[in-house]
């Protein structure tokens, strides 16, 4: 049985009372009623009506609102009433609805307060997501204050805006000089004077994981178990153990089969979870609670930003405690002393005691299989992930590492990197959408790292200089193999199978080898003459390239080799089936833009429709302005922000002049010269599948000399008629995972394969197929890496100044002008390039992912420590990273307690002449004098940590200090082990100085 509640009225009633700024009333009675009964009671009488109510907070602990009331009232002196917006999870919509919708009823609620005792001001706390929506309140007050006799004018309501919320879960005991609810809260107190039922319920949001979106209420005697499902509309047997995530794990987490409880704060607290959730969120069985709990412990750190430093220290140390048993660094010691540092976040009415307890009470199997470090449920922690750009290349370049040759002006270095993966690196650096960009972590910050055109940068110097580095080739095989196409994954196949030491043979039916990126890109993105050089840098690897060579009949062409490659890619157009499809003036989109390339003589215009949203037919709509078309209207099905096309392709596409038609759907083509188009209302269904829905009622008409069908592209597979390949749907059936077809032997990959992709996409399965041929031709198994991302070299960091590393942008591409690029058969290339200075400072932007894996240990040691010298930033790339490489030149003492946790070494002290540096990924953070030992004249310390020793240490310990001494000197002075913290630096960056054992990171 449901127990769903929909939202109170007074939710929309407020909103109908706000329309027009006015009074809900001309009196005070009718305008606000619960403040005029509560004036007719004492301070005291009003607070016995609130514990009658038994109403609590809305929002973190729930704690009873005449708690509040009780030490506001034991207060003296000036007081503050606060109307506090903010939360745990900046996606809760609860309190943005109450401030737009009932502002009459905060309000009425604060002025119910105000009489309670004198109090100076009333203060509005907006997060940064409520910028703004102090407006309608703001009129509330306004419009009140001409109801006169119910507040004093001159009485201040300050706003302040960009609040962040407390760590506190119960707010620490002050001098009740004020009085903090939520804007719910403030509403509902209100409504209980104004003698209103059903109060005994709270907003939530549902966010994921439901049937039902969106703002609800949450019954607070309800049984969340039975709410839940009400929410979710049915519960699948399988789905019985999903997790329940409140205020974005800041709240803790709940498994579903633990949720036949009460909502009432106090039924929630001792299920060991937020008391009064503001968001809910339901994920699948499955996840990983231990790295969720990590990422809310340090969200709850950083809110701790200005706490005094014990609080700091006991959430630096369960955010280390939970990384170090994530990393897999963990003991079963972590746990116990894991179970402590919760007890203590309890006792001090930290919210963090939330997720970490509720993480450690009902997912204990989790946490002591990851401390074990035997398997992490999403395979997500325990072993070192590759950096996001490597991982998310679907070539899995070692980004990282190629940036830093680069880097360091070493051409060479960087295409042998780039061609471990991709043998194309000129011609993917020019035309790859670059998916590793949108995962690169400085992308959310000041710009991706320009990583494709480096590639080119590279590529052009090496080909300038007679070409590029020639890879290690096996020894000869004795193993032929053939592959059909010359496009990217046939190409790709062949030099990797070369390298392997077999003999390549590629047969390609056009009269230029390179497939899609030759015939399908135009010249100004891809010109032909070093296309053809990268090309010829695989022929000179002894791969034969047979062009203008059709292959008839794979039966016959089989007999020939060991293994055979498909890769016939996607060259035939694809027509709709719209009326008037058939009409000369109707061509296909590959098919013009392979006449373009060809050289044929292909006019078309002067006014042209292109039809689809892709980056192919932002090609044809640029080619098209290059082929005679003077005006060119593109239409897509969706809408601009949905279309598939590179955002970057279709700001172009716009600068050149094509007018953009999103949202409309091709209904017909009239041979007078028309396309007509129907509205496209939406172009998928819940589910993601393709299921364009149209509205008939809503026609475009768009003249058109001719209409150009961007709209997908088949493969010709004549060829394998008899032969025993599968194919589905006009494709090449093989097994994604090692390419092989139905037919031993016979392997495929490429747009033919898969169906239309990007050109790196291809050279991926090209690469998988061509391991997975080696390994059938020679009898082993396939190496389980290929198609994994491998680093190909550990490179030390570039050496970068911090200020360059915290502050660089992104280069701007110079390009030519619309202008010098727009006309008749002007096919001149519109991206010139980044200069050798512009690439080598992009290179220094790279933030070295692959070493600093955005653990935050360091971090979380330093501030454990007290020192707070170091801060990385949460990024939209899902983790930590160092942006500000600038705080530390301040703060760091040159303690090395980071270095001592550090997992990578991306972070080292390093000591000579005379001086430390702390060094993070190649960025000198501070340099720093050393002492000396006054009896050997070994460097020690720095004066900062010795400083830091002496405010750290007991009056007696500290007295040792005045002596600078090095451990072994300390020792043989005192005959036992040092007593102070200061170690012998070594030159090597891992022996860094140990701390002292009770301030130092430890587990127990
Ligand atoms: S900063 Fe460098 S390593 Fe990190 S994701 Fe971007 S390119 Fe890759
Ligand atoms: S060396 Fe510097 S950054 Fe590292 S823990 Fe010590 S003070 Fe912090
Ligand atoms: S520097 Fe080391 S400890 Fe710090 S976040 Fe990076 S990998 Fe983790």
């Amino acid at each position: 049985m449901s127990e769903q509640r929909t939202l109170p009225a007074w939710l929309d009633a407020g909103a109908a009372a706000l329309a027009g700024a006015l009074p809900p009333a001309p009196t005070l009675d009718g305008a606000l009623p619960g403040l005029a009964r509560a004036q007719a009671l004492t301070p005291l009488q009003r607070l016995q009506r609130l514990q009658q109510s038994g109403l609590s907070e809305c929002g973190g602990a729930g704690e009873p609102v005449h708690l509040a009331w009780r030490r506001f009232l034991r207060g003296h002196g000036p007081s503050v009433l606060v109307i506090d917006a903010t939360g745990f999870d900046p996606r809760a919509r609860g309190a943005g609805a109450v401030l737009d919708r009932a502002p009459w009823r905060v309000a009425e609620g604060v002025l119910i307060a105000l009489g309670l005792r004198e109090s100076g001001k009333v203060e509005l706390r907006l997060p940064a997501e409520l910028t703004g929506r102090e407006a309608a309140f703001l009129n509330a007050v306004d419009a009140i204050r001409s109801l006169a006799q119910v507040a004093d004018p001159r009485r201040q309501v300050e706003v302040l805006r960009n609040c962040r919320p407390s760590c506190w879960g119960e707010r620490p005991a002050d001098d009740g000089s004020r009085l903090v609810h939520a804007p719910e809260t403030w509403c509902r107190i209100a409504l209980l004077f104004a003698g209103e039922d059903g109060l005994d319920a709270s907003l939530l949001t549902l966010r994921r994981g439901l049937e039902q979106r969106g703002l609800v209420e949450l019954a607070r005697s309800g049984n969340l178990r039975r709410q839940v499902d009400g929410w979710r509309g049915g519960v699948a047997e399988a789905e019985q153990d999903a997790v329940l995530v409140f205020d974005d794990g800041l709240g803790g987490f709940l498994p579903l089969s633990e949720a036949d409880l009460s909502c009432e704060p106090l039924s929630l607290a001792s299920a060991g979870i937020v008391p009064a959730p503001s968001t809910l969120v339901v994920t699948a069985e499955g996840v990983c609670v231990v790295k969720q709990a990590r990422r809310a412990l340090y969200r709850h750190w950083q809110l701790s930003e200005g706490e005094a430093q014990p609080v700091r220290s006991l959430l630096a140390r369960a955010a280390r405690l939970v990384t170090e048993i994530t990393i897999g660094h963990g003991e079963v010691a972590h746990l116990a002393a894991l179970d402590e540092v919760a007890l203590e976040l309890a006792a001090q009415g930290l919210g963090a005691a939330w997720p970490l307890g509720s993480a450690l009470r009902h997912w204990r199997e989790q946490w002591e299989r990851h401390a074990r470090r035997e398997s992490c449920p999403e395979g997500a922690c325990l072993e070192r992930l590759a950096a996001p750009c490597h991982r998310t290349c679907p070539a899995n370049i070692d980004i990282p590492t190629f940036v830093a040759h680069l880097g360091n002006g070493d051409h060479r270095s960087t295409i042998e990197v780039i061609r471990r993966d991709n043998p194309l690196p000129l011609t993917c650096g020019l035309v790859c959408p670059a998916p590793c960009e949108s995962a690169c972590v400085r992308g959310g910050h000041d710009g991706a790292v320009f990583i494709r055109t480096l590639k080119a940068k590279a590529a052009e110097h090496c080909l300038a200089e007679g070409g590029y580095p020639r890879p290690e080739l096996a020894p000869d095989s004795g193993k032929r193999v053939g592959v059909i196409g010359a496009g990217p994954a046939g190409l790709t196949a062949a030099y990797y199978l070369r390298t392997l030491g077999h003999d390549v043979e590629v047969h390609e039916a056009q009269e230029h080898a390179g497939g899609m990126l030759r015939y399908g890109i135009p010249a100004y993105r891809n010109p032909p003459e070093p296309f053809e050089k990268e090309i010829d840098q695989i022929r000179v690897l002894g791969v034969r390239i047979f062009t203008s060579s059709p292959v008839a009949s794979l039966e016959e062409f089989r007999k020939k080799y060991d293994a055979v490659f498909l890769g016939p890619g996607t060259q035939k157009a694809r027509l709709l089936p719209v009326e008037g499809a058939h009409l000369p003036f109707v061509l296909g989109g590959i098919d013009f833009l392979r006449a373009a390339r060809s050289g044929e003589h292909v006019r078309v215009g002067p006014r042209v429709v292109v039809i689809g949203g892709g980056n192919v037919s932002i090609d044809v709509a640029l080619t098209a302005l290059r082929q005679g078309a003077t005006h060119v209207d593109l239409t897509s099905l969706e809408k601009r922000r949905d279309m598939p096309a590179s955002p970057g392709e279709i700001e172009l596409a716009v600068a050149e002049g094509v007018q953009l038609h999103p949202g409309w759907g091709p209904l017909r083509f009239e041979e007078e010269g028309v396309a007509v188009f129907q509205f496209c209302e939406r172009v998928k269904d819940a589910t993601g599948r393709f299921d364009p829905k149209f509205d008939g009622s809503r026609l475009l008409e768009l003249e058109a000399d001719h209409v150009i069908l961007a709209t997908g592209q088949g493969t010709d597979l004549a060829c394998l008629e008899g032969s025993g390949v599968e194919t589905n749907r006009g494709y090449v059936v093989a097994d994604p995972r090692t390419k092989m077809t139905a037919v031993p032997g016979v392997f495929a990959g490429g747009d033919g394969q898969h169906g239309p992709r990007t050109a790196v996409e291809a050279i991926r399965s090209g690469k998988i197929a061509a391991a997975s041929i080696d390994a059938w031709l020679l009898g082993k198994s396939p190496d389980p890496a290929t198609g994994t991302p491998v680093r190909r070299a550990e490179l030390i960091p570039l050496s970068v100044v911090a200020g360059d590393r915290s502050h660089r942008r992104r280069a701007a591409m110079p390009e030519r002008t619309v202008e010098e690029t727009v006309g008749e058969g002007n096919y001149v290339r519109i991206e010139l390039g980044l200069t050798d200075a512009m690439a080598h400072d992009e290179a220094r932007r790279c933030l070295r992912c692959d070493l600093c894996i955005g653990c935050g240990l360091c971090m979380a040691a330093c501030s454990e420590m007290g020192i707070e010298a170091l801060r990385m930033a949460d990024t939209t790339a899902g983790r930590l990273a160092y942006f500000d490489f600038e705080r530390p030149a301040e703060l760091c003492i040159g303690c090395g307690a980071c270095t001592q946790v550090c997992p990578t070494g991306a972070i080292r002290l390093e000591d000579g002449d005379g001086v430390r540096r702390t060094i993070i990924t190649g960025t000198v953070v501070r340099e720093q004098p050393l002492l000396a030992c006054s009896e050997c004249g070994a460097s020690t310390q720095t004066p900062a940590h010795r400083e830091f020793l002496r405010r750290r240490l007991p009056d007696h310990m500290a007295a040792q200090l005045d002596r600078e001494l090095c451990p072994s000197c300390a020792r043989r002075r005192a005959d036992r082990p040092a007593v102070v913290g200061v170690t012998h630096m070594g030159q090597a960056a891992s022996a860094a100085p140990v701390p002292l054992g009770e301030m130092g990171p430890s587990v127990g």
